[in-house]
């Protein structure tokens, strides 16, 4: 560990230090600094992701696995360490229960399609939350239809908190697997998962957890929490696009059929049977992304270099901060009030559309996301359209904050 490094670490973070790391940040939009706030969309990369990247294709690229020549060889083994550094962030007994995907989308998409061919039958059901995100939705509708089974849904109260007092009679309707986010994208309402985890676990129910927004503000201990499937995407912890993880124990995994077929999921294949290949690489047809795994591994060497636990105290601090400087602006409605809450910050301005919101907030260079965020049931449910999302990282600072707040006066001047 450098130097700088262990300094940031001993003394808290050094925000303006750690945004250093990050060469985006010194874009200027329309005259402006950028104030990027758009983070549960996608997070920006450091220098270190970067240049772990390109010295992966400068020096090294080459297909994986199965070449006897020298880069294939280091290909090989610049890719399987990002495996064992996602096992050992997310405490997985093994490594080969880390499956490469292309992120948390895939990741649900091969247990719904996998567990569901297996485990599904007529009349049986999959339960989800109200506040789920489409790609922990649309993946569980298609098996339920394609099976015959049902989707049952966990309802969310006005708060945007789970109401479980419904959660034992729902477990009791033929539910099969249990699926929710641990934080929500829509309204950062952190999940009372470990309750959930303990219901279904008590009834011999497996749960998924989507952890898109959850694994880059909170430490995961998949064997602590004793979850059964757990998706990420690297693109949302300041790794690569188009990369992610899906974590399953080893009895499940061992369980379920593979997902795809083609080269590296195999052992052997002939005209009459294919025999498939073991754990992970039973789940991971054709080439990999080496360098996602690379930039993964980089980005998590990287965060941990920060410290999770200086991470997870700052970020809790710009939230408070933040959540006070908009309960300050008059007509700015919260939109999801949970007690526990991460990164998110969703909300609505008097009458004025999040669309033209968002567009006043962009002239200023403030990045912002507006709409459904992809979480369309729960927008019906509080019967709005979408909302405007401010999301936060660990190199936001209160002067950004204090510039949304700023941003949003001028809105409300222009047009409120
Ligand atoms: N679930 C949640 C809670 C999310 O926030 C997102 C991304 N917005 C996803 C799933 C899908 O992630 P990806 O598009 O990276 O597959």
């Amino acid at each position: 560990m450098s130097d700088t490094v262990t300094i940031k670490r001993k003394r808290g973070l050094d925000i303006m230090k750690v945004r250093e790391d990050f060469p985006i940040l010194r874009t200027t939009v329309f005259g402006h600094p950028l104030v990027y706030l758009d983070n549960a969309a996608t997070t920006q990369k450091p220098l270190a992701v970067l240049e772990a990247q390109d010295r992966y294709y400068t020096t090294i690229n080459s297909n994986v696995h199965r070449g006897v020549h020298f880069l294939s060889q280091q290909a090989t083994e610049a890719y399987e360490p990002g495996r064992k550094k996602i096992a050992a962030f997310i405490h997985a007994r093994h490594t080969h229960e880390i499956i490469f995907t292309k992120g948390t989308t895939e990741s649900i998409n091969l247990v719904a399609s996998s567990f569901g061919r297996k485990f599904l039958q007529k009349g049986d059901a999959i339960l989800v939350t109200a506040m789920e995100h489409h790609s922990n939705i649309v993946p569980w509708q298609m098996i339920c239809e394609e099976r015959g089974a049902l989707l049952k849904v966990i309802p969310v109260n006005e708060k945007g908190e789970l109401v479980l007092d419904e959660l034992d009679g729902l477990l009791k309707e033929r539910v099969k697997l249990v699926a929710l986010n641990y934080i929500s994208n829509a309204l950062g309402t952190v999940n009372p998962v470990r309750e959930v985890l303990r219901a279904a676990h008590g009834m011999g129910i497996p749960v998924l957890l989507d952890a898109a927004q959850a694994i880059q503000h909170t430490e995961i201990d998949v064997q602590e929490l004793d979850v059964d499937f757990l998706a990420f995407s690297a693109h949302k912890i300041y790794g690569p696009t188009g990369f992610g993880v899906l974590y399953g124990k080893e009895e499940w995994l061992n369980q379920l059929p593979p997902y795809q077929g083609g080269g590296e999921m195999i052992k052997t294949v002939s005209f009459e049977k294919t025999v498939y290949n073991d754990l992970p690489y039973k789940f991971e047809a054709g080439t990999p992304d080496m360098a996602g795994s690379v930039g993964l591994g980089a980005a998590l060497d990287y965060i941990q270099s920060l410290g999770m636990d200086n991470i997870r105290t700052y970020e809790h601090e710009l939230m408070a901060y933040a959540l006070d400087a908009l309960r300050g602006i008059d007509g700015l409605r919260l939109i999801g009030e949970a007690r526990e809450r991460a990164g998110v910050l969703s909300f609505l301005v008097g009458s004025i559309h999040p669309f033209d919101l968002g567009e006043i907030l962009d002239k200023q260079g403030i990045a912002v996301r507006t709409g459904h965020h992809c979480a369309q049931p729960i927008m019906d449910q509080y019967c709005i359209p979408g909302t405007v999302r401010a999301s936060l990282a660990f190199y936001n600072t209160k002067s950004e904050i204090d510039a949304l707040v700023t941003g949003i006066h001028k809105a409300i001047q222009l047009l409120g």
